[in-house]
């Protein structure tokens, strides 16, 4: 088999780097071999939320030019020209590059139904499963509405549903009246409230994707509809766990009609169903663009020279060869099984490129605990989470000595070192503003 250009991983910097090299016309494959860390996440884009660590950003466009002026090994930095940059070129370039990224994003996800809202120049603040916050960038027309400044004055009602055991508003509510002060949000009341919907299914144990896929039935969700009326009291706003897989955005409309509130959607944690919505509209939009997408392609290893000749795929029982002109790294961190871990020591796992702390050290010898922090939540996060390989301005995987390895072989997303996601909530802008350039680079 022969294509192409072969892109290794289908979360979103895989999806959207085929998406891209795809424009051009030509024969793209996206091969994964299971899931990564895009469906576990909360569905959000984040792109820069805290820069230097615990500096909460008010526009991601300030965050990734402060970045990438500051930090030389950042991936925000790399995209803007690298080392050889002068810093505030750098800063700009970036900063352009990741706005056209976003662009691109929006307009795919909207082709195919997903409106994402939001704007690079102001970050949005969503709440979330445990009713903390955090500063994202973009979020799902679900979403959106829940910007907790909107919360300054009036009241909000968190809901909760009888026998889904995996969401305390009580706790959420608490917690949220204790926060919002301190980010000079002073609603009028924060209250939590459950309703007992039977045709949602009274287990005790129904999960969130359950409730999603009923709400999808008109006859359930106007239930749902009926059951808020009795709680939202004089309450301008609804925060509801979940809201339905297909049809999300007509459901929350719905139910505000229904309630004459503000209806919005909480972020969620793993297993999450706006994570599963996001993975299905970037298939959606892939499969649309004319790539082909396949599960269970589990690449066990490369053949090459200097240029990379074909990979070695497993297929169910079968192992066969598949060639391409260009190839894109696009596998992911440990959760995505783009790095493992091997006698206590890190490895890329399909060419055994080497990997780097944030800054700069070859891990070849460094024992995997020595990146972590004794303390849960150190300063700017674990070591372990910032870690990867490192590539040039044109993304391609460098060696020890700082060439290309092989000079048809790109990489974007969670593969890359030098940025820590967690610390930072730039895990998605990272991933789509990589994932672009290298889908771009891969069809020039
Ligand atoms: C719990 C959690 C919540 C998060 N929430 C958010 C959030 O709300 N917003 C945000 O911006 N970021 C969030 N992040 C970070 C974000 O999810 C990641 O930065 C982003 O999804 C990385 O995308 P990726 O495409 O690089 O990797 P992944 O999504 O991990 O994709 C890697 C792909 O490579 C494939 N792969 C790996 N090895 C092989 C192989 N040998 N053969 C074939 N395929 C292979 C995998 O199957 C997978 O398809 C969260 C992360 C976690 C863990």
């Amino acid at each position: 088999m022969k294509v192409d250009v072969f892109v290794i991983g289908a979360g979103v910097a895989g999806l959207t780097a085929a998406v891209k090299a795809a424009e051009k016309g030509l024969k793209v494959l996206a091969a994964e071999k299971g899931s990564g860390a895009t469906i576990q996440s909360s569905g959000v884009i984040d792109v820069a939320g805290y820069f230097p660590p615990n500096h909460l950003l008010a526009s991601a466009s300030e965050g990734v030019r402060t970045i990438a002026e500051k930090v030389k090994n950042h991936p925000y930095s790399i995209i803007g020209g690298g080392k050889k940059a002068e810093p505030e070129r750098r800063g700009q370039e970036s900063e352009r590059k990741v706005r056209r990224a976003l662009e691109f994003f929006v307009e795919g996800m909207k082709s195919v139904g997903a409106n994402f809202m939001g704007s690079l120049d102001e970050n949005v603040l969503v709440t979330n499963f445990v009713g903390t916050f955090k500063p994202t960038c973009l979020c799902p027309f679900t979403m959106y509405n829940g910007d907790l400044r909107r919360l300054d004055g009036s009241s909000l009602v968190l809901v909760g549903v009888k026998g889904f055991p995996d969401y305390d508003p009580k706790f959420c509510a608490q917690s949220l009246w204790d926060i919002l002060p301190r980010l000079g949000i002073k609603p009028k009341s924060v209250s939590h409230a459950y309703i007992d919907v039977p045709s949602l299914g009274g287990r005790g144990d129904i999960l969130a994707i359950e409730i999603a896929r009923k709400m999808d039935d008109p006859e359930v969700l106007e239930n749902i509809g009926q059951s808020l009326q009795k709680v939202v009291g004089s309450a301008e706003h609804l925060a509801i766990p979940t809201c339905g897989v297909e049809s999300p955005e007509e459901n929350i409309k719905t139910l505000a009609e229904a309630t004459g509130a503000n209806v919005f959607e909480v972020a969620s944690f793993p297993p999450s169903v706006p994570g599963y919505r996001l993975v299905k509209s970037l298939e959606k939009w892939a499969q649309k663009s004319g790539v082909s997408v396949r599960r269970g392609y589990k690449v066990l290893g490369a053949n090459f020279d200097k240029n990379v000749k074909s990979l070695r795929v497993e297929i169910g029982r079968k192992i066969v060869e598949i060639e391409a002109d260009v190839y894109i790294l696009a596998s992911g961190g440990f959760l995505g099984g783009g790095l493992k871990e091997e006698k206590d020591f890190i490895r890329e796992s399909i060419f055994n490129l080497p990997v780097y702390s944030s800054d700069g050290v070859n891990l070849e010898e460094v024992y995997l605990e020595k990146l972590l922090s004794r303390k849960v939540f150190p300063k700017g996060g674990h070591q372990l989470f910032s870690c990867g390989i490192l590539v040039d301005e044109n993304l391609q995987p460098l060696s020890e000595k700082g060439e290309p390895v092989h000079s048809n072989l790109y990489a974007a997303g969670s593969i890359l070192s030098g940025y820590n996601y967690m610390a930072e909530k730039s895990g998605m802008g990272v991933a789509i503003a990589t994932g672009y350039l290298a889908g771009l680079k891969a069809s020039s």
